[in-house]
Order: structure tokens, then C-alpha cells, then sequence
């Protein structure tokens, strides 16, 4: 199921459509196809229409829009928090030593049913694909070896897992408690694509860029099988993560251009634009040179003009950075291999 090619760029932070407007000029002039707009609790909650009219400028303008649930339940990437898991404390996540972990679970009843009114939300606004990112159980990099296998053990995983299971999900074993964890993921992720298709609306996946069993999803090609989903990828952020370009952003390309021609389904890369240092910007062409490479043609980068809206992940020069990006993308939708240079 190849594609044209398709150029993304992620956008939030400002909710003022008619300086949206004017970022968007510029969006289309760095050679885009198509806007993530993220969508959280808070957009949710007190600039629906807003977001709603940011939505329809930009498929006015010719370009596809992906609807993203940033940071929603704290279930999926996004610097932002959740109103719902204070309100509804009992649906949060419990960490193995019993702690209340800031995120909500999502094998929680409650939850799920939030996340429907989600995706009517999305379906209402007109969005073309749904940006299923980084869905994961609540983990804490910095103190990834706090636990020797990070997860859930509230009353919901609990009693979903004795279903399936012999006692309590606290007292199996790393190998069960692994396979329940994603299991959990699976079935989480299931339900969302199958919702939003039915809704007329495609379904993208990026998973972090880990296969690690103690905090990841060790094996993608069950996400790639699910039958609703369109678009599978990752984030391979290679500056964040402090590797090498070339061996981090292609190996990774190489496995999602292999299981997405395993399941027929269109691969996707993000290309790092945030919190990108001096000096290295050119980084981002040699990023994008590995994926096409690889036959990666929908290339999406986090985000609009370098991130230098969001102090915590900017870039030292991000007018360069998005300058560089344009190129990239120009280069890209002309059907050539972007200069790595
Ligand atoms: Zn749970």
C-alpha cells in the first residue's frame, strides 16, 4: 500500500487562528503536505472550536490534517497534563511499589469511554488521519532502573489480568507480566483504530524507539497487524537520545519499511526539529537521507519552525532548522534523495 509522497510538519502552542494563518503561509512555503495539530485534554476542554477552525484552515489550504491526542490521560507523548486523571483518580495508573504514577490507565473503562468522545471530537472537526503517538504505560526515563519491569498493577489491570490468569498480576512474573503489558497495548490500540476508521478517519502509530521489554513494546509487528491501521512509524530522535544519526535513524527505518511491507501498510518516519543544537542542523539531512533510503516517502518532523515556540525543547537556531527542513522536504516531493550535505 505505497503512497505519494507526503511531507508533515507537527503544530501547537498557539491557538490564535489568525496567526495561525500566517504560520501557515510559511508552512506551505517549507514545501508541506500535511499538519499535525495536536489535540489535548486542555484543547478539549476550553478551545474545541478553536482547534476545530484551526482544522478547517488547513484543509482549506489544500493540506491533510492529522489529529494528534497530545499528551491525553498522559498515555500518549505530549508536554502537557491531565485534567482527567485528577478528576478521576481512581482510573490512574499504580506503579509496582504502589505508587500513584501521574497518567491514567488505559485499561480502565472509564478511560476508554473518554477516548471515544475523543475520536467523535476528531471525526466532528473534520480530521483526515488520527496520530496514535508514543502509547505507552507510564514509565519514568530517568529512573528506568527503579523497577525491574515497569507496569501497571490498579484494580482494572488487576482484574482484567485474574481473567486470563491465576492470582494477581503483582505476584507473576516478569516474562506474564511483559506479555499482559502488551497485550494491553494491543487491544488498547485495536479499539482506538477501529473506532476512528469507522469514523471515516485513517489511523496512524508511532512507537518510541525502543524495543526494550522492561519499559517498551518488544515486538511491533503486532501493532503493524492491526487490520485498521494505515500508517505505521517511529520517532528515532537521534539528537535527544545522544546517537549517532545514520545508524540510529536508518536501522530503525530499515525495521519499519520491512514490517510495513510485511502488512501492507504505509511507513512513516519523524525526523527530529526540536532541540536541535547549533551548528548541527544539518543533521536533519542526513536523518532524512537514511529514511528515504531505506523508502521511507512520508517523512513527518517534530515541529513547526524548530520548536522555538516551547523553551524546554528549542532549538539553538531554529529559523535554520526549519529553513533546513523546507529544503529537505522541496527536495523530497521533486522525487529526489535528499542531499545528505
Ligand atoms: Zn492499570
Amino acid at each position: 500500500m505505497r503512497t505519494s509522497t507526503k511531507t508533515g510538519i507537527s503544530y501547537f502552542g498557539n491557538r490564535i487562528p489568525r496567526h495561525f494563518v500566517t504560520d501557515l503561509d510559511e508552512v506551505k512555503s517549507h514545501n508541506c503536505t500535511f499538519v499535525v495539530h495536536t489535540y489535548s485534554e486542555n484543547d478539549q476542554q476550553f478551545y474545541k472550536d478553536t482547534i476545530a477552525e484551526m482544522v478547517a484552515i488547513t484543509k482549506d489550504a489544500g493540506l491533510e490534517v492529522y489529529l494528534d491526542p497530545w499528551g491525553v490521560g498522559r498515555v500518549f507523548g505530549g508536554e502537557t497534563y491531565s485534567s482527567f486523571a485528577l478528576k478521576n483518580l481512581r482510573t490512574c495508573q499504580i506503579l509496582p511499589d504502589g505508587e500513584v504514577a501521574p497518567a491514567v490507565c488505559f485499561n480502565h473503562p472509564d478511560f476508554r469511554a473518554f477516548m471515544q468522545t475523543w475520536i467523535e471530537d476528531a471525526a466532528e472537526m473534520g480530521a483526515d488521519v488520527l496520530f496514535w503517538d508514543e502509547p505507552h504505560f507510564f514509565i519514568d526515563i530517568k529512573e528506568k532502573h527503579r523497577y525491574d519491569v515497569w507496569y501497571c498493577r490498579c484494580p482494572a489491570c488487576d482484574q482484567k489480568f485474574q481473567k486470563s490468569h491465576d492470582g494477581h498480576i503483582f505476584e507473576a512474573d516478569k516474562k506474564t507480566i511483559i506479555a499482559f503489558r502488551e497485550d494491553s497495548v494491543i487491544e488498547f490500540l485495536n479499539e482506538l483504530c477501529e473506532s476512528s476508521q469507522a469514523a471515516g478517519m485513517k489511523n496512524a502509530v508511532c512507537m518510541l524507539p525502543f524495543r526494550d521489554t522492561t519499559i517498551g513494546m518488544s515486538d511491533w509487528s503486532r501493532v503493524v497487524a492491526i487490520p485498521t491501521l494505515d500508517i505505521f512509524g517511529t520517532d528515532p530522535y537521534w539528537m535527544f537520545f545522544n546517537k549517532d544519526v545514520e545508524t540510529f535513524v536508518g536501522a530503525f527505518s530499515r525495521d519499519v519499511i520491512e514490517l510495513c511491507n510485511q502488512f501492507g501498510k504505509e511507513p512513516q518516519m519523524w525526523i527530529q526539529a526540536y532541540k536541535i543544537t547549533a551548528g548541527r542542523e544539518d543533521e536533519l539531512r542526513q536523518a532524512a537521507a537514511v529514511a528515504y533510503e531505506a523508502g521511507v516517502r512520508n517523512l513527518a518532523a517534530w515541529s513547526y519552525y524548530g520548536n522555538a515556540f516551547m523553551s524546554y525543547n528549542r532549538s539553538d537556531n531554529p529559523q535554520k532548522v526549519w529553513d533546513v527542513l523546507g529544503e529537505i522536504y522541496g527536495q523530497i516531493l521533486r522525487g529526489e534523495t535528499p542531499s545528505p550535505f
